[in-house]
């Protein structure tokens, strides 16, 4: 028997390159010490009283079937976080609480596309993009964002791609390169959406982690709430990745829609773990901020750590949990880097490639490790990658 075509083209083009990852877990298990900066998964525990929330609810008997899209609460909540964020106006009715940012992808490429639509994603990507796109039945084109140009979009070169497309797919602040998406590029990306007529999903998981620059959301802009599905998410904000607890945005009658997807494929997400995000929304605003505090210093910690060093650059650090290093200096491609470095420096970081054609010669580093391993480790990359610099 053959499985769908739908389920076979989730993978085409390949996997999602979380091969260093797995061999990172192997050695540790053989006993040898890694500093994994590969995944952005917080070292530190979810903090205290958000788990506090979640056990007293489960414990008051909130174990049940829960809202399928969002117990009016926390939808207000979420709204309510939505417009003092972006300026603009936001209500519960627009919406859907989700397993995770990654299901309101999921629920807003359905919602959106129709099978055979092509979306449009800017490279480098967050790696399940294209997957989670075949998954709802579209084709995916790639426009790039350059190094050169702080991986901004290259809007020329997007206006192309999105010939006959039905959606673009953003994110900022960006994974993997930490960029943050300048207002006029905001500007210049809602004018594209609106002259081609597409959706324009704006991924904003990292909306909160903003070291430099301005984080402004497309959907703020005038007349593009009604074409915006905005992705948002508590995994990195609150340090709560494993309670997936997304949302997406969307116009009111979108948002419905998502409703019905929603009862038929997840039926909703614990009620324990709903009140846990709205403790989280309402009351845990100092965590937040020490958590996003953290992820600022360490972007300074890194770009001490490799201060002197001209074999590894820093590239565009503005945002997010994440840096990118451009090794392009040493001649060698980011995979036979970030393999060889784990072999001798037990240290493991992502090859750009994993993440598009872009981003080659590049590593991206999870700044998931205490500051002191952060800076060893990055002395270590920088150490490893003069010893491999080419010749001049
Ligand atoms: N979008 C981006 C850009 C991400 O980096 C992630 C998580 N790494 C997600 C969406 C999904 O996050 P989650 O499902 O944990 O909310």
């Amino acid at each position: 028997m053959q499985a769908s075509a739908r389920i076979r083209a989730i993978h085409a083009g390949g996997g999602h390159g979380w091969e260093i990852l797995e061999r990172a877990r192997a050695m540790r298990r053989a006993g040898r010490a890694v500093i994994d900066l590969t995944i952005g998964e917080h070292e530190a525990p979810t903090p205290a009283p958000i788990v506090e929330a979640m056990a007293a609810s489960a414990r008051a008997g909130n174990t049940r079937y829960a809202a399928v899209t969002g117990t009016p609460e926390l939808r207000a909540a979420v709204a309510a976080r939505v417009a003092s964020r972006t300026g603009a106006p936001c209500t519960p009715e627009e919406i859907a609480v989700t397993v995770g940012g990654q299901m309101a992808l999921s629920y807003a490429f359905h919602a959106c596309l129709d099978p055979g639509d092509a979306a449009v994603i800017l490279d480098p990507f967050y790696p399940p993009y294209p997957g989670t796109l075949h998954a709802a039945g579209a084709r995916v084109r790639v426009a790039p964002s350059l190094p050169d140009d702080g991986f901004q979009p290259d809007l020329e070169a997007l206006d192309r791609a999105c010939e006959g497309a039905r959606a673009l797919l953003i994110n900022t602040p960006h994974n993997p390169t930490g960029a943050v998406y300048r207002p006029e590029t905001i500007e210049a990306l809602a004018e594209i959406a609106r002259r081609r007529n597409l959706w324009l999903i704006s991924d904003e998981v990292y909306d909160g982690m903003v070291w430099s620059g301005t984080h402004r959301s497309p959907r703020a802009l005038p007349g593009m709430a009604e074409r915006t599905v905005v992705i948002g998410s508590l995994s990195k904000s609150h340090a709560m990745t494993g309670f997936r607890l997304g949302w997406a945005v969307a116009p009111a009658p979108l948002a419905r829609l998502m409703g019905d997807l929603a009862l038929n494929l997840a039926y909703g997400l614990p009620g324990f773990v709903q009140d846990a995000g709205l403790f989280a929304l309402t009351r845990a605003g100092a965590a937040e901020g020490a958590l996003r505090e953290t992820f600022r210093r360490r972007r300074d910690v890194a770009a001490a750590a490799l201060a002197g060093h001209d074999a590894v650059r820093l590239s565009a650090p503005d945002g997010a949990m994440y840096v990118m290093l451009d090794i392009r200096a040493t001649g060698i491609d980011g995979r036979t880097f970030a393999a060889a470095l784990l072999d001798a420096e037990g240290v493991a970081v992502m090859p750009g490639e994993s993440f598009g054609a872009s981003a080659a010669g590049h590593l991206r580093v999870a700044l998931t490790a205490p500051d002191e391993a952060l800076a060893d480790a990055l002395r270590r990359i920088a150490r490893f990658a003069e010893t491999r610099r080419a010749p001049p």
